[in-house]
């Protein structure tokens, strides 16, 4: 089907449906369906014509549809805690529903009633630890679970940046090593030109989707941070397809004629802006924009188009391990601290709100630290809630809203006094 016509959210949907089709039609036809974890390096299974599924998309939509407590009730029943990660917890929920009519021909009344989509189970998985360590037991359960071959990717933490040159090396390998792999699962030889082509492809990807976060710079903005929740789906599952690249220009080309046209997201008031550290609460991402939007802040600093900032030198593997390798939760402190407070800056922001994400153990550990060290460098204040990604029973609507009643509090204070805190 042909987008022509379409606007840019039109385009997001449409190929997101797509991507599941592409995979659903991969099953069918008996071709291998990949679940990857959401940065892991997409190139090489492009290449090879592998239908991916992304876990971690998948379990937000569930999330942000109002579905995850079905799903968690199911992975909680089958014994694993609440203290892992919700994304994996769903995952493993929705894996064992989907088992369960693999074995019975009948699909569970808690999947005929769910929102979740439609996507069939893996044959391959692949993961890579660049964001979290969770993801490894997450996927080496499913491989065993599913009996299935396990793809790693084992990028080790920068403790000091740049990244080492040895680590390039390492991470280098184990592309070659996964490479391998994959002629092996496939039974086929590695397609080098393809994988130029896809590596080609990501950077085309970034460069639009790059192209959409710079409108958060401009103040007034055009942009809604909150829209970089939904298109983001797109740079983690479709990165390397062309289908990210057309959607991100459309939208960059909307945002364009907005500007020119001296359209705004907060045509009346935009009174604040303010940065977002942590992911977002699926469930109550409604609630989040109204409480944010009731006092006038607009959102624009996210972390979001850092971490998908994948640009590296198509053909050079250490180039493009280096990439995979410094997305900003993968390097120490003080980079961190660095590229939150550049984010802040860059968004002319006047306050930052981070989530102590309870199922993010290592991202919530570090954004109290990172939080001072930001407020060192740009004077900004910030406020704390409590939540979880997708799991609705550890976020109180309440107290988010108390926060950022205190955090507009103390931005106003801060413009009174013409300076910051
Ligand atoms: S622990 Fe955090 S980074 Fe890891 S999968 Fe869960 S939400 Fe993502």
């Amino acid at each position: 089907m042909s987008t022509d016509g379409m606007n840019a959210k039109q385009m997001l949907a449409h190929y997101q449906e797509v991507l599941d089709e592409e995979a659903r039609a991969a099953k069918r036809d008996g071709k291998p369906v990949c679940w990857s974890s959401s940065v892991a390096p997409s190139e090489m299974c492009v290449a090879m014509d592998v239908a991916m599924i992304y876990p971690e998309t998948h379990a937000a939509g569930v999330g942000a549809r109002k579905g995850a407590l079905d799903l968690l009730e199911v992975a909680e029943q089958k014994g694993y805690s609440i203290d892992i990660c919700s994304y994996a917890r769903i995952n493993m929920g929705y894996m064992e529903l989907l088992r369960e009519k693999a074995l019975t021909g009948k699909t569970p009344a808690k999947l005929q009633d769910s929102p979740a989509a439609d996507v069939p189970l893996p044959d391959l998985i692949i993961t890579c630890n660049n964001i979290c360590n969770t993801l490894l037991k997450w996927y080496e359960n499913l491989a065993v679970e599913l009996d299935i071959p396990y793809i790693i990717i084992d990028v080790p933490f920068n403790h000091n940046m740049p990244v080492a040159e040895h680590n390039k090396d390492y991470i280098a390998d184990q592309i070659r090593h996964a490479i391998r792999q994959l002629e092996s699962i496939c039974g086929r030889p590695f397609d080098y030109d393809k994988f130029l082509a896809a590596q080609e492809q990501t950077q085309r990807s970034v460069t639009q989707w790059n192209r959409i976060a710079s409108f958060l710079h401009y103040k007034p903005s055009p942009l809604n941070g909150f829209d970089l929740y939904n298109f983001m789906a797109l740079i983690v599952c479709a990165r390397s397809r062309d289908y990210a690249e057309k959607t991100f220009k459309a939208f960059a080309d909307e945002l364009e004629a907005k500007l020119q046209a001296k359209q705004y997201a907060f045509a009346d008031n935009e009174k604040f802006r303010v940065s977002s550290e942590g992911i977002a609460v699926w469930p109550y991402l409604a609630h989040a924009y109204k409480a944010l939007r009731a006092m006038g802040a607009l959102m624009t600093g996210s972390s979001y188009p850092d971490t998908w900032n994948l640009a590296y030198m198509p053909g050079d593997l250490r180039d493009m391990a280096e990439a995979y390798s410094k997305t900003y939760m993968n390097t120490c402190i003080e980079n961190r601290g660095q590229v939150l407070s550049d984010i802040v800056t860059n968004g002319q922001c006047d306050g930052l709100l981070l989530h102590l994400n309870r199922s993010c153990k290592l991202m919530s550990f570090l954004n109290p630290e990172s939080a001072e060290i930001v407020q060192k460098n740009t004077k900004v204040p910030y406020v704390s809630y409590d939540g979880d990604q997708t799991d609705p029973r550890n976020f109180s609507p309440a107290q988010f809203d108390t926060r950022v009643q205190a955090l507009g509090e103390m931005m106003t204070e801060a413009a009174a006094t013409g300076g910051k805190v």
